[in-house]
C-alpha cells in the first residue's frame, strides 16, 4: 500500500462504552444498503449482564460492522455522513481517516477502530 492509500483509508471508531443497545443503526443500515430479512450490514451484540467474581455487573453491547459494509460508499460521495453515524441515538460511532481515528483510540477505554477488507 503506498503512502498516499494509507493515508486516505477511512473507518468507523466506535465507542462502544456508552452504546445502548438500540440497534437503530442495525436499521439504518439495512435501509441504506437495500438488505433483505437476516442480512446485516452492522450487528450490535450484547454481553450479560452477569455479575463478575468481583461483585459488579457486566453488560455491554458492541456494535461491529460485518463483510456488508461498504462504509457507505454511495452517502460519502455525495457528502452525507455513513447512515449509522447519522443515527446513533447515542452518538457514538465517528467516522473520518484511520489515521485520525486511532489516535483518538489512546483517550479513553472501550473503543474499537473498525476498517473495511
Ligand atoms: S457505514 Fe454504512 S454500510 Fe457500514 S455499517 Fe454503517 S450504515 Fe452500514
Ligand atoms: S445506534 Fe448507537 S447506541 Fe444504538 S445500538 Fe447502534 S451504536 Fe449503539
Amino acid at each position: 500500500m503506498t503512502e498516499n492509500k494509507a493515508s486516505s483509508r477511512n473507518g468507523l471508531l466506535i465507542d462502544y462504552e456508552f452504546c445502548t443497545g438500540c440497534h437503530s443503526c442495525e436499521v439504518a443500515c439495512m435501509k441504506e444498503l437495500k438488505l433483505p430479512p437476516e442480512q446485516y450490514g452492522i450487528r450490535v451484540l450484547e454481553d450479560g449482564p452477569r455479575k463478575t467474581p468481583k461483585g459488579k455487573w457486566d453488560w455491554t453491547y458492541l456494535p461491529f460492522p460485518t463483510s456488508l459494509c461498504d462504509l457507505c460508499e454511495d452517502r460519502v460521495k455525495a457528502g452525507k455522513k455513513p447512515s449509522c453515524v447519522q443515527h446513533c441515538q447515542a452518538a457514538i460511532m465517528t467516522y473520518g481517516p484511520v489515521e485520525e481515528l486511532s489516535k483518538k483510540l489512546a483517550e479513553k477505554p472501550k473503543m474499537v477502530l473498525f476498517t473495511p477488507v
